[in-house]
């Protein structure tokens, strides 16, 4: 391709403008690139138009050409590293708007367009000799727990990850449900030192993320540090040699104790599946099963099914299931937002791939535009304002026109269907819960002649269908679960005694906390990755808070290898200041409303899974361990 530029033509056809333009400014070390008529202009929900005139881009392309041609000829890049005023008009301009300046170190280390990570690095020999020394145990192989591998072996710390599943990828491998795709741009959607430029998605589907997953623990030969279908039952810490006990079980049942300077539980919040407490539900005599333990061997062809739940699963497999059965019935509680994204289903075009590949930095400023729209760039209009004297079906005058845009993009959908109006567009603020991606599929579903949405609310279950409360007993063949997960039991089922045998779950009573969501008073050397207060509702990339998770975690590791410490456990006092300062803060946002039930609060109303703050304020946060935070425990002296 690189000499055909009929083919280049393509490419550029298929380019994100603003990030072709930073890019072409690194190609050819000249800053008047960044002209104001080329300056992006994003609108809230048509993020991809970049807003600029049809001429303009021509003009554009046409100089990327000339620029890109050039290149291929040999002419070197000129600009690797942009000077920092140089690279904050370049974020501005990517960005569409001024990017406040305490981001601009933040966005410089995710872009890594220093070169150097700040990840910890344990290059004098003492460290390299203390890291030597610990074991950790990492409980699951997921997303997290595969980086976590990746970095303690980096940082050359002996390790072992547990595994229950057979294979990698966590919630990619589990979730096999048809439509399953990932929600979040895949370019963002991925670890930052692991681009992949080959996703055939935009947001692809579930055996494209597992086999990124697998791919990446191959890269880094992860496996041999894996125990599969093993589980770990229980961990006590003992407390006179400062280590973890693990008790696992392994698939053929056999026990066994490990130990380990400290422990990483790495298994996610949404692994749990939650069925719902309906009187009658284990009575139903068809095959019945939830979204997250689908059973393919149930042909659901010809089938009468009922789906319980209108969240983001259901919302991906009702289109997908609608045309192949006989009847369908959707039980909703609640309507979810959607968010009108077109492209959600369509290939990455071949010329995008090229330039991913191709042309330098262009991946990076193009993760950087999708990390700032659709994360710190859209926050605002999700705040709650305390002066807000509005209806309560938003938060905020920027969330009430938001409100606006998402209801009228629904409306649009039903307009051939207003029976159906008054039952999709939700009575909560948007931001109140995850908003699904909306490529109009849904709604198509359900306009179908075969399927039926039942708002009435279900009243029982019987052997042979669900009952609503206007008496109705819908008979169906098949009833499938997309309830959601126990998402606020964190670490549930698995024993943990620190310090004093005190319980983990007895210390917690329901109500899960944790000091940046991964330490916890009188549990040394544990640490939670997607803890308490980790979880994002739209802004952001889960992925995101791993990578700052586990740079946290082996700086702690570091901090004990520096001081000699054999235990460091945080301190009470921080602890709770911080969750104080977490709680207040959620109020502030529309997840926090007090109009909003949703799975990020807990069965105390508390907001037990959502990040209040900015990305930025946990990558700071998180660069490194305040050793001030903790209590280190040093090691014994030895007798003389
Ligand atoms: P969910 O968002 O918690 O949705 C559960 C649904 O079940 C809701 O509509 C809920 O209604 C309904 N429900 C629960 N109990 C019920 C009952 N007793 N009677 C009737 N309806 C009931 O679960 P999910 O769809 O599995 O998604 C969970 C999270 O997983 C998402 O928010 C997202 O973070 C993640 N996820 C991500 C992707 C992706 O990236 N591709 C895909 C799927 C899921 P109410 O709203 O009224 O409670």
């Amino acid at each position: 391709m690189a000499d055909d530029l009929v083919t280049l033509d393509e490419a550029l056809a298929a380019a994100h403008l603003p990030a072709l333009v930073a890019a072409m400014v690194h190609m050819t070390g000249d800053a008047g690139w960044l002209r104001p008529e080329w300056t992006p202009t994003y609108t809230p929900l048509a993020r991809n138009d970049p807003g600029i005139s049809e001429s303009e881009q021509a003009k554009i392309r046409e100089a990327a050409k000339a620029a890109i041609t050039a290149y291929l000829a040999g002419e070197p890049m000129k600009l690797a590293t942009p000077d920092q005023p140089l690279l904050r008009r370049m974020m501005d301009y990517v960005g569409g708007a001024p990017i406040p300046e305490r981001y601009a170190d933040f966005l410089i280390d995710e872009l890594a367009l220093s070169g150097s990570s700040k990840d910890p690095h344990f290059e004098q020999p003492r460290l390299k000799e203390a890291a030597r020394k610990l074991k950790v145990l990492v409980i699951g192989a997921g997303m997290s727990g595969l980086l976590t591998g990746i970095r303690l072996s980096q940082a050359g710390i002996p390790f072992e990850i547990v595994e229950s599943n057979p294979d990698v990828g966590g919630t990619w491998l589990v979730n096999t449900y048809p439509g399953c795709r990932v929600d979040n741009a895949n370019h963002m959607y991925s670890y930052s030192f692991e681009p992949n430029h080959a996703w055939p998605q935009h947001f692809s589907p579930q055996p494209e993320l597992l086999k990124y997953f697998r791919g990446v623990a191959d890269k880094h030969d992860l496996k041999k540090h894996i125990r599969f279908e093993t589980t770990v039952e229980s961990l006590t810490w003992d407390e006179d040699r400062a280590v973890w006990r693990a008790q696992l079980i392994g698939k053929d049942g056999g026990r066994e104790t490990v130990e380990a300077n400290a422990v990483v539980t790495a298994v996610g919040q949404l692994n749990r599946p939650r069925l719902p407490d309906i009187e009658g539900r284990d009575s139903f005599q068809g095959p019945a099963f939830h979204s997250a333990q689908w059973r393919h061997d149930v042909d659901l062809t010809g089938k009468r099914v009922a789906v319980i739940g209108t969240g983001a699963s259901a919302f991906q497999f009702v289109p997908e299931i609608a045309p192949k059965v006989a009847q369908l019935k959707v039980f909703q509680r609640t309507p979810p937002w959607g968010l009108p994204v077109p492209h959600y289903h369509e290939d990455v075009p071949e010329g995008m791939k090229w330039l991913l590949e191709h042309v330098p930095y262009y991946d990076k400023w193009y993760r950087f535009w999708l990390f700032w729209m659709t994360t710190e760039g859209f926050l605002p209009m999700v705040k709650s304002d305390p002066d807000w004297t509005g209806p309560t079906t938003a938060v905020g005058e920027a969330n009430a026109a938001l409100r606006e845009m998402a209801a009228s993009a629904l409306a649009a959908q039903v307009q051939d269907r207003p029976d159906l109006l008054p039952h999709v567009v939700p009575t909560y603020p948007v931001g109140g819960k995850r908003a699904v991606l909306d490529n109009g599929v849904w709604l198509g579903a359900l306009k179908r002649p075969n399927v039926e949405l039942v708002t009435e609310r279900i009243t029982r279950i019987t052997p042979t269908g669900v009952v609503t409360a206007d008496g109705v007993e819908h008979e169906v063949d098949v009833i499938l679960y997309g309830t959601g997960f126990q998402a606020s039991r964190f670490l549930s089922g698995l024993s943990v005694k620190g310090r004093g045998g005190r319980d983990l779950h007895e210390a917690w009573a329901g109500d899960a906390r944790a000091y940046l969501g991964m330490t916890t008073p009188g549990f040394p050397n544990f640490f939670i990755i997607y803890g308490p207060n980790t979880n994002i509702v739209v802004n952001g990339s889960i992925i995101f808070f791993s990578e700052c998770a586990v740079r946290y975690i082996v700086g702690a590791l570091k901090l004990m290898a520096e001081t000699g410490a054999r235990a460091m456990e945080v301190k009470r006092d921080v602890h709770d200041a911080f969750n104080i300062r977490v709680d207040e803060a959620n109020k502030g946002w529309a997840w926090g409303s007090p109009n909003v039930t949703s799975w990020y609060k807990n069965e105390f109303g508390r907001v037990s899974q959502n990040w209040p703050f900015g990305l930025i304020d946990y990558w700071r946060a998180t660069l490194a361990p305040n050793p001030d935070d903790f209590v280190l425990e040093k090691q014994a002296e030895p007798v003389a």
